[in-house]
């Protein structure tokens, strides 16, 4: 594959300020891949980062965001022998050190060695440089092969089924007859959704808010969409004071939505929490505690749950095209943010074309 030596990428330069530049295409070390990147995905998280740095964050002037992308194999360091250049790869965030506890066991998006490069650890578009850009350096730990019938854009959402695959791991993953209730409309909640449904549980219920998402939601699989402008869920739900689901998906990070996560499963039911909340939350805990009811959250896509969803994908189980909205280029990311943010502006899934 013919490589230039330069390539336009999206950096940082100060809080908020996001600027393409052309810079040197970066080289792969002996364990590491190049990639051409043909799609990124924008993600709260990018908003975030790049307005307030996170601890181990490369220092803005560096800075290049984007950690939900997929591409092409450009170039491989020697001891990479498992991937070919040309194959469609798609990639997730984190790369464990591999020597910290917590990697040990396997759990390395918990690497206890977060933002230490020197002990190995790295998470691309976070402490290291990202996909926003044309091309992107991945320890090949990271990376997983896509078939042909995978679009470039549905892989760059494969840390998004990644992340649900993995909550639903460690929360049980055992949903056959189950009564589940998802909580937000947006990526997460649609694909938990799909998900819960592939897993065979009996009855998803979509608990939204836009009546654009509730629709695909329920084309997606939802049996049941309560739409909490009009109903109260917790009404129609918590059943009795020991009734209601088995399984309650947080996915909208709101306090409304995690004191209602709370309230509906029935006696030993789970609470999986896939929403980050912007600030603390009070919620009322007794008959949770009282209800031996459990309590679940993850960090990212561990767990190589990323590699999944690809089966899932690969076996048509799961769908993405219908979560991607808007498609723009690298020089209009600036615009692609705007429109991940809008309010007015209807979007589940915004993603950028670099190549
Ligand atoms: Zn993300
Ligand atoms: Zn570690």
């Amino acid at each position: 594959m013919n490589i230039p030596a330069d390539m336009y990428a999206a950096v940082v330069k100060s809080p908020k300020k996001l600027q393409i530049e052309k810079i040197p295409v970066p080289l792969p070390g002996p364990d590491e891949v190049l990639i051409k990147v043909e799609s990124c995905a924008v993600c709260s998280t990018d908003l975030s980062l790049i307005s307030t740095p996170a601890p181990g964050q490369q220092e803005f002037g560096r800075f290049i965001p984007g950690h939900e992308y997929s591409g092409t194999i450009a170039a491989k360091g020697e001891c990479v022998d498992e991937i070919e250049i040309g194959d469609r790869v798609a990639v997730e965030v984190h790369k464990g050190c591999g020597r910290c506890a917590n990697c040990r066991k396997g759990l390395y998006t918990c690497c206890l060695n977060w933002g230490n490069l020197k002990r190995g650890h790295r998470a691309n578009g976070m402490t290291t440089s990202g996909g926003f850009a044309q091309y992107a350096v991945n320890h090949i730990s990271t990376v997983y092969k896509i078939p042909d019938s995978v679009s470039f854009d549905e892989g760059s959402l494969i840390t998004n089924a990644g992340c649900v695959l993995y909550g639903f791991e460690i929360s049980g993953g055992y949903f056959v007859g189950d009564q589940v209730a998802v909580i937000g409309d947006g990526p997460l909640g649609l694909i938990s959704v799909q998900i819960a449904k592939t897993l065979g549980a009996d009855t998803v219920y979509m608990i939204g808010l836009d009546n654009y998402k509730m629709d695909i939601a329920k084309e997606l699989g939802a049996d049941i969409i309560i739409d909490v402008k009009k109903d109260d869920p917790v009404k129609l739900l918590k059943t009795s004071f020991n009734l209601g689901v088995d399984f309650a998906v947080e996915a909208s990070g709101s306090e409304a939505g995690i004191r209602t996560a709370l309230k509906i499963p029935k006696w030993a039911g789970k609470v999986l929490l896939l929403g980050i909340p912007a600030g603390e939350v009070t919620a009322d805990l007794k008959e949770f505690a009282r209800g031996n009811k459990y309590l679940f959250t993850v960090r990212g896509e561990g767990l190589t749950n990323c590699g999944k969803a690809v089966s899932l994908l690969k076996n048509k189980k799961l769908s993405l095209e219908s979560l991607i909205t808007h498609r723009f280029r690298l020089e209009d990311l600036n615009k692609a943010l705007e429109v991940h943010n809008s309010a007015e502006i209807k979007s589940i899934k915004v993603v950028v074309n670099p190549s």
